[in-house]
């Protein structure tokens, strides 16, 4: 039984038949670097920026998650295009700051250590604190230092992102304050006389729904002014959010910024007057980067087992863990892949494509229909530039760490 994978990024050119990134052929690149790489492509990501810029309204900034991926010449290269970094953690916090000012840097995440809130306020970073208790740490450390945090308050909001790959929203947290809490911490934020800074609001990721994002962007606006009317005070900025998605599987298809843009312009005109001076910033991750980047292994085997055929590579999820279905979703799907040399060429077996990994998890591709690939062939595995190496176990089994490499237009 042949199963489906996801639509190939047309952002990609197949000549003749061959998979190329930034005009290098992949056999090109894997030529130079070896293998097992992740090729990343600026040029993509700067496209999807001008995109979002074209169809977003004025007054909206966008703040690229570094999560996503914090390699640091893509941060680089990303850093001038954007207009703020959002971080989750202190080693992401110090990488950022190497690349944009601290005002436009803001840190979010749970369980922050006292340490890393200190690094944050000495900086002049935002927190966007997840807790009253972590709030009243911040005070404190701010206290000593004679600093006045810049601190917004994360809302656990009472909406979900229907549809989206992870509900965040409606329900006990370990994000964020519950929304009906979060206006008296504001007031005690503001007593404390730390710098209120405003509101974050994230209510799911991986929505491929535009009309879901435009309800929660609605919801995200009106929660935003109920909270600041309850706490008696305007937010400088409130972050919508983001959670767009990316066609990863079979029947996938990309959100609809021109329509996400039309309702947001819309909601904005119409806003509440205790946000009439108030900034906006849309933040995103796997949207900006996750299909700039490609995954590149080589066969190393091939063997046929009861019937079924399996392509073995010097990859596997201990660099691309996403591919394998292990990392958040339910079900285990296919992500795009091609047989390098080959994209162009018609379909003529049914391979599974497994890592090197002494585990059954080890499932990059799974019964996928391909053209005849042999050893020393490359498999391309498509939207590798989000959650990748950082989000995969590198050190499992000991083989060596991936390479990666962001790519200049020869
Ligand atoms: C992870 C994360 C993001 C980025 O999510 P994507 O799906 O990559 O866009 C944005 N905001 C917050 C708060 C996050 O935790």
């Amino acid at each position: 039984m042949t199963k489906p994978f996801g639509p190939l990024p047309p952002e990609f050119a197949y000549q003749h038949g061959s998979l190329t990134i930034a005009g290098r052929t992949a056999t090109e690149w894997f030529a130079q670097y070896g293998s097992p790489v992740f090729v990343y492509d600026p040029a993509i990501i700067a496209a999807r920026i001008a995109l979002f810029r074209s169809a977003m309204p004025a007054g909206v900034d966008l703040h690229y998650a570094v999560k996503a991926n914090p390699y640091a010449p893509l941060l680089a290269a990303i850093t001038p295009l954007v207009d703020g970094l959002d971080v989750a953690s202190g080693g992401e916090l110090a990488l950022a700051l190497d690349h944009k000012p601290a005002a436009s840097i803001s840190f979010a995440g749970p369980g922050k250590r006292d340490a890393e809130l200190k690094v944050a306020i000495v900086a002049g970073a935002t927190l966007n604190v997840e807790s009253e208790g972590e709030a009243r740490r911040a005070f404190a450390i701010g206290d000593r230092l004679g600093i006045a945090p810049r601190l917004a308050v994360r809302v656990n909001p009472d909406i979900e992102l229907r549809g989206s790959g992870m509900k965040m929203g409606g329900r006990p947290s370990p994000f964020g304050i519950d929304a009906e809490r979060s206006a008296a911490l504001v007031r005690e934020i503001r007593d404390a006389e730390a710098d209120w800074r405003g509101f974050h609001i994230f209510a799911g990721s991986q929505a491929l729904d535009s009309e879901a994002i435009v309800e929660t962007q609605a919801a995200t606006l009106a929660l935003a002014a109920r909270l600041s009317d309850e706490a008696g005070a305007s937010p400088p900025l409130v972050n919508l959010g983001g959670g767009f998605g990316i066609p990863y599987f079979a029947g996938d298809t990309p959100v609809d910024l021109g329509r996400i843009g039309d309702a947001l312009s819309d909601g904005l005109a119409s806003r509440a007057s205790i946000l009439a001076e108030t900034r906006f910033a849309i933040e995103l991750g796997r949207w900006l980067v996750g299909e700039c980047g490609v995954y590149l292994t080589r066969i190393v085997d091939r063997k046929v087992s009861r019937g079924e055929t399996f392509l073995i590579v010097d990859g596997g999820l201990h660099h691309q863990l996403a591919a394998s279905g292990n990392f958040g979703t339910v079900v285990r799907r296919n992500y795009p892949v091609a047989v390098a040399h080959a994209t162009g060429a018609e379909a003529t077996e049914t391979v599974s494509v497994v890592g090197c990994l002494c585990t059954p998890l080890d499932r990059l591709a799974d019964r996928v229909a391909l053209p005849r690939a042999d050893v020393g062939d490359v498999i391309a595995i498509f939207l590798a530039g989000a959650y990748g190496v950082t989000a995969s176990p590198t050190a499992f089994l000991g083989h060596p760490a991936p390479i990666e490499v962001l790519a200049t237009a020869s």
